[in-house]
């Protein structure tokens, strides 16, 4: 497993491999989730290519950047005995050198749910993004379903921007209540961690009634908000019933469709999502 962190180490690495190479970023800290990316990668590819890289810029100005959970060696020691070829682990100057100043924004998918809670987060996330397929020139890039809208607007970026890679999308790995599985998890604890059980509930209780035949947009948010309502350490920050790609709110269900929310347990904020039909 080779280790890079400047640009000219990463791309004197790259030059050696031959073949298709596959792509996961991430912020490290790693967990199931994300070796499940590597797991799914390694089998489509014949190398794969590990970021880890606490981007700055898609963090808001009160946001958990500084207490951001970190633990490198831990990471490396995680995803040694999976194959990974190369591993990048950058510093946030040599990813934004002093006098930085291009950003990529992708416009409407960027704007609601997630972007209308996190301002200016999109930006940074396809930003790096960007730039981390610029570098890498992966055959394939690797997200997690876990983060719906951040999928489809590197999907619309990819397309865009015209990057010669399939974004592909992977399954949402969690533990066994239900929960999926974040770094951000480390902050839940004791009454808090028992609570956070409630965003698979609410999804399980909408796509139940979805199942059953019920189409009507609000009826799916209001079966999702009733079930949250009934655990007082969850406060709702938004449920979305809307189409997988635009992410437009539906009246009516149609076609393939993401149920997703933003829920805060205590001072942890956790999303979730389940895609239908
Ligand atoms: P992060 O380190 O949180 O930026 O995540 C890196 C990648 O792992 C992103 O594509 C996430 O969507 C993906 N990921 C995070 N959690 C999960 C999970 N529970 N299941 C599947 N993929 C995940």
């Amino acid at each position: 497993m080779n280790l890079a962190i400047n640009i000219d180490e990463l791309r004197e690495a790259r030059i050696s491999l031959t073949g298709k190479v596959g792509l996961v970023p991430t912020m490290g800290y790693l967990h199931e989730g994300h070796l499940s990316l590597i797991r799914q990668a390694k089998a489509e590819c014949e190398h794969v290519i590990l970021t880890i890289f606490v981007n700055p810029t898609q963090f808001g100005a009160n946001e958990d950047l500084s207490k951001y959970p970190r633990d490198m060696e831990r990471d490396l020691a995680l995803v040694k005995p999976l194959g990974v070829d190369l591993v990048w682990t950058p510093s946030a100057e040599i990813m934004y050198p002093t006098g930085y100043q291009t950003w990529v924004e992708v416009e409407a998918v960027s704007y609601p749910l997630e972007g209308a809670n996190r301002p200016g987060h999109f930006k940074g996330v396809a930003t790096v993004v960007a730039k981390l397929f610029n570098v890498t020139q992966p055959d394939k890039a690797y997200f997690g379903q876990k983060d719906a809208q951040q999928v489809a607007v590197i999907r619309r970026m990819a397309v865009d921007l015209n990057f010669p890679l399939d974004v592909v999308v992977c399954p949402t790995v969690r533990e066994a209540d239900g929960l999926a599985m974040s770094s951000r998890n480390k902050y839940l604890e004791g009454e808090y961690r028992k609570a956070a059980g409630v965003l698979f509930k609410a999804l399980s209780a909408a796509k139940l009634l979805y199942e059953g035949g019920e189409r009507s947009g609000e009826v799916l948010k209001g079966k999702m908000k009733e079930v949250l309502a009934n655990e007082p350490l969850a406060e709702l920050q938004y449920v979305s019933c809307a189409d997988y790609d635009t992410l437009k709110e539906l009246a009516i269900v149609k076609g393939k469709t993401l149920l997703s929310m933003a829920v805060l347990i205590g001072k942890t904020r956790l999303i979730d999502n389940f895609v239908l039909g």
